[in-house]
């Protein structure tokens, strides 16, 4: 079978790869579309010790199964393989499941045309669901996951609260459509990358700025969303957030920085980290994507598996407009 395979530090390579074949308990997918997540641009710049070359990654896909339980059904899948019976997994938090193992990590993912996966952790589509939304189900899950931790945390309803988005990435654009559908009117986003900029007020309405150029008004907003993750993005996001507010930390470009405790204590901020999504939200996100609750996709890029290498290049050189870029194996 083709795939891009990830073979060195700055380097996918689209080469011929043994066709994986099926373990019991695992289904074998035929993959339509697969999107390229930030962490696998984070592999691809070899800052990720937990992916090691050569590695298929890719995690965020919508395929058909070829073999194993439910043959010829339309799928996504959750890359999270869970044990299930994990103190984690049977509260249905299984995104902390202690013994989880990832596609595009630990084993091969979905840059390819053919990928196996346990059939445990496959999510059920509608099956005239197009590929586009189907494969965004994953970014949008995480977004979704963490608008809900946050509308757990805040004061008042969640519709109610200005809130400013750090990053006008997928996870950025994804969680601003998405709190523009739950029906919050004020979002400001910040993004470093015009044309990401452009793109972003086109498909959202959210008012964007630069923050090289400005930053958010300290105590201005009642809901922080860090979609970067980065030491100055976290910074920017206390200095930002009303006294009594929320700040969720959803990206994770760097790994530890100051954080400035005397605000959070004295002025009750809510600092939540959230990771991924739990099985639930990924298939609440499935109807939501169905429903359109995240608007058209239109922003959405879609190009051959073939030419994979020149998306990666394209985003690690910022090239590109669209926050989330979809290969098509065939
Ligand atoms: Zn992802
Ligand atoms: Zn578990």
């Amino acid at each position: 079978m083709k795939a891009l395979v990830y073979t060195a530090p700055n380097e996918v390579t689209y080469r011929d790869e043994p066709a994986p074949s099926r373990a019991a308990g695992d289904v074998l997918i035929a993959i339509d579309a697969v999107g390229i997540c930030g962490s696998d641009m984070h592999a691809y710049h070899g800052r990720d010790p937990r992916r090691v070359p050569p590695l298929i990654l890719g995690h965020e896909l919508v395929g058909r199964i070829v073999e194993g339980p439910d043959a010829g059904r339309r799928v996504t899948v959750n890359p999270l393989i869970t044990c299930g019976v994990c103190d984690y997994c049977r509260q249905g938090r299984d995104n902390l499941c202690a013994n989880r193992t990832m596609i595009g990590m630990t084993r091969a993912g979905g840059f390819a045309e053919l990928m196996t996966t346990a059939a445990a952790s496959v999510i059920e589509i509608p099956q005239d669901m197009p590929n586009r939304s189907a494969a965004l189900t994953e970014p949008a899950a995480t977004a979704l996951h963490a608008i809900a931790a946050a509308s757990r945390a805040l004061a008042r309803p969640l519709p109610e609260a200005s809130v400013v988005v750090l990053g006008g990435g997928a996870i950025g654009m994804l969680a601003t459509l998405l709190l523009r559908h739950y029906g919050v009117r004020r979002i400001d986003v910040g993004e470093t990358n015009a044309a990401r900029r452009q793109a972003l007020a086109h498909a959202t309405g959210a008012d964007v700025y630069d923050p090289q150029q400005t930053t958010a008004a300290a105590n201005s907003a009642d809901l922080i969303i860090d979609a970067v993750g980065a030491i100055a993005t976290r910074a920017a996001a206390l200095a930002a957030v009303k006294p009594g507010g929320v700040v969720v930390h959803v990206g994770l470009a760097d790994w530890a920085s100051e954080i400035d405790m005397r605000k959070l204590t004295l002025a009750e901020i809510t600092l939540i980290g959230t990771y991924t999504y739990t099985t639930a939200d990924l298939r609440a996100t499935v109807r939501a994507l169905y429903d359109g609750a995240f608007g058209d996709l239109a922003w959405v890029d879609e190009r051959p598996l073939a030419e994979g290498a020149a998306a990666f290049r394209d985003l690690h050189e910022g090239r590109s407009a669209a926050a989330k870029i979809l290969l098509r194996p065939q």
